[in-house]
């Protein structure tokens, strides 16, 4: 509803969102690309490929089959990828938590940018542990939702970077909040997402088009190489590896109409 309101306001006074949303400060916003794939070989393929498409940043999603397991899926990165590639690690709170500090020591030396939510999002005193043993910036996800989660974090310094979801803080606006919070303590942010569609990407796009301390890239790669059918009538606009902020008036939606019929489960009359 928000993003539809902002949209309409946009479209009524010829402004895109991020201009309503106080103006933009980028015009466009390096991409970041989540490996997941069991099949090692497989991600290496498709790295490989979108480092080719000009795409810098890869974010490695662990702590799923095993520390020596991961620590191999690294090694295999660094080798093969030339040294601009940005490795980041996501633990999605896999990690044990009373081991995690030794683990990550072993991480560390493959020089990620960031090493994101390592344990559980409601293990606070031992994120903050592991924000102050390691070098390597710690991002917190799961454990910032809400405002109060932001103000805890970051008066207590849990965390070196937060990562902002739209639809985890609740919307837009609740994002920027939380962006605002973490960047009166130094706390960066990152644009991160819950696998959307290019409509709730726009729209997240527009937010970090407007936001400065959002500044560590976004991973709006679903609608393009992910969905094999996106709800926009055009691509969701991703050039050499970075996502165009539009310049059009709103969110630069435009929708595929027969394809919302065509996943709608219900209709308002
Ligand atoms: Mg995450």
């Amino acid at each position: 509803m928000e993003m539809a309101l902002f949209d309409i306001m946009g479209q009524a006074s010829g402004l895109p969102v991020a201009e309503l949303l106080g103006g933009r400060c980028r015009d466009d916003i390096p991409l970041s690309f989540s490996v997941a794939d069991p099949d090692v070989d497989r991600d290496m393929a498709m790295v490989q490929r979108l480092y080719g498409e000009g795409l810098r940043l890869f974010k490695m999603k662990t702590g799923f089959a095993g520390h020596a397991a991961d620590l191999k899926r690294m090694e295999r990165f660094r080798k093969e990828l030339p040294a601009d590639a940005e490795l980041r690690i996501d633990y999605n709170q896999g990690m044990v938590t009373h081991d995690a500090i030794r683990q990550l020591r072993d991480v560390e030396a493959f020089k990620p940018t960031f090493i994101e939510q390592p344990v559980p999002g409601h293990h606070r005193a031992a994120l903050a542990e592991i924000t102050r043993a390691l070098d390597t910036p710690i991002l917190a996800d799961e454990s910032v939702f809400t405002t109060t989660d932001a103000l805890q974090v970051a008066s207590g310094r849990m965390a070196d970077l937060v990562s902002i979801k739209i639809m985890k803080h609740g919307g837009m606006l609740a994002g920027r909040k939380i962006s605002a919070i973490c960047e009166a303590a130094g706390i960066a942010c990152y644009g991160g997402d819950m696998f959307e569609t290019g409509i709730a990407h726009l729209a997240g796009t527009h937010v970090i088009a407007a936001t400065p301390n959002i500044s560590l890239g976004c991973e709006f790669y679903q609608a393009k190489y992910f969905l094999e059918r996106d709800l926009l009538a055009e691509p969701f606009p991703i050039e050499n590896g970075r996502v165009i902020v539009p310049k059009t008036p709103g969110l630069g939606v435009k929708v595929d109409e027969d394809r919302v019929k065509h996943y709608a489960v219900e209709t308002l009359k």
